[in-house]
């Protein structure tokens, strides 16, 4: 399947995985890695590199003639601050830091294609490389628009890929709509009145309200969003109180929700404001604070199609994306033009984030080959 990709360029992918596998770096983090990047791209790429505007990640470009249109692709660069359990020969040389989640993966193909790109470039138009920093934490997919990408470069389509130990190499998971969800935040601070543990009648015991407001949390999802349209609520942090025989005067909780559709986005936040109202109610003073993070992913129909058509001709298997409410932040530039990011297979074994996770490096070329693939086809329409 690979025989139309250079022997140089396929050396060079493994090689530059193994390397980035070695000196993982955590969110924001990654100036070794941005330098190795940079690096890459300068000295064996036929790339022009542009100011991303952020101390870590690049941006580079082949330009071509607009009217063909402008292709992007995104690569993620950041690790995790976890101690590799695996005994890989490249396993990480960072104490408590590891490529877990297969960035190492996403960034050497994204490299290798540039390279790719440099010899052999079917398409007309612009070509666009992100390697964005901080998917893990930071929300690096905003910071990258908000630092202007967009003002910086046009993309009308734009693709990504992310490693799952859930598939065998060689076969791929795509599907249109949303396959992770909107990831958001949740507190309520709960003031009550102290007193005595042996006179309640003469306090307002905040843990009577982190009872009523875990119950309600438990059952809201069930009770309001229809059954279709997945969500959940997990509290996750709550603390109260500091002694045995004292009723204290505050509580909090905190915790997490995930939805894949707006309108159980909205439904949740109206029903979880309410439930400030009950706590009042019952002479509680609360604060309702609800942070919305990384949206929910969607990928583009049409795109969606094209990489199962491209990589089904390549002979991979292709199957469907199993949605899950995870966070993924190339959510961030779905919201602003249409994109599709498809699941690579690199072996079934422990999954991601586990400090036993491990891509199969012959997983990496059906990557290059699908993201050639689908410029391939472009370049003909
Ligand atoms: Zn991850
Ligand atoms: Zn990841």
């Amino acid at each position: 399947m690979s025989n139309d990709i250079p022997f140089e360029v396929l050396t060079e992918l493994e090689e530059n995985f193994k390397y980035l596998h070695q000196h993982p770096e955590t969110a924001l983090k990654e100036f070794k890695t941005t330098a190795f990047i940079k690096d890459y791209l300068e000295n064996k790429c036929k790339v022009e590199l542009l100011d991303l505007g952020l101390d870590t990640g690049s941006l580079a470009i082949i330009r071509g003639d607009s009217n063909y249109g402008s292709v992007g692709f995104r690569a993620d660069i950041d690790a995790l601050p976890l101690e590799e359990q695996t005994t890989l020969d490249y396993k990480s040389k960072n104490e408590g830091c590891m490529h877990a989640c297969g960035h190492d993966a996403h960034t050497a193909i994204l490299l290798a294609f540039a390279r790719l790109l440099s010899l052999d470039n079917p398409f007309k138009g612009n070509v666009i490389f992100l390697f964005q920093p901080a998917e893990e934490a930071e929300h690096g997919g905003q910071r990258v628009v908000d630092a202007g990408l967009f003002s910086k470069v046009k993309i009308d389509r734009f693709f990504a890929l992310h490693v799952t130990p859930e598939l065998n190499v060689g076969q791929i998971a795509i599907s249109a709509g949303p396959f992770s969800a909107n990831v958001d935040r949740f507190s309520y601070e709960i003031k009550g009145i102290g007193t005595h543990a042996s006179t309640p009648y003469k306090g307002l015991n905040p843990i009577k309200a982190l009872e009523l407001l875990s119950n309600r949390l438990s059952s809201l999802v069930a009770q309001n969003i229809p059954c279709g349209d997945k969500a959940l609520i997990s509290l996750t942090h709550v603390s109260s109180g500091s002694t045995w025989n004292i009723i204290p005067d505050f509580a909090y909780a905190e915790g997490t929700v995930r939805s894949f559709s707006a309108s159980a986005r909205s439904t949740i936040i109206e029903k979880m404001t309410q439930l400030k109202t009950v706590l009042e109610a019952e002479g509680y003073k609360v604060e309702f604070n609800f942070i919305k993070g990384c949206p929910a992913t969607n990928n583009d129909p049409k795109l969606s199609e094209l990489i199962k058509e491209e990589a089904t001709k390549l002979g991979l298997t292709v199957v469907s994306q199993r949605a899950n409410l995870g966070g993924e932040d190339f959510s961030c530039f779905q919201e602003h033009v249409p994109g599709a990011m498809f699941n690579l297979g690199t072996g079934i074994g422990p999954s991601l984030h586990n400090g036993k996770f491990k891509v199969d490096p012959d997983a990496l070329k059906i990557g290059l080959n699908v993201y050639n693939s689908i410029l391939k086809r472009l370049s003909r329409v």
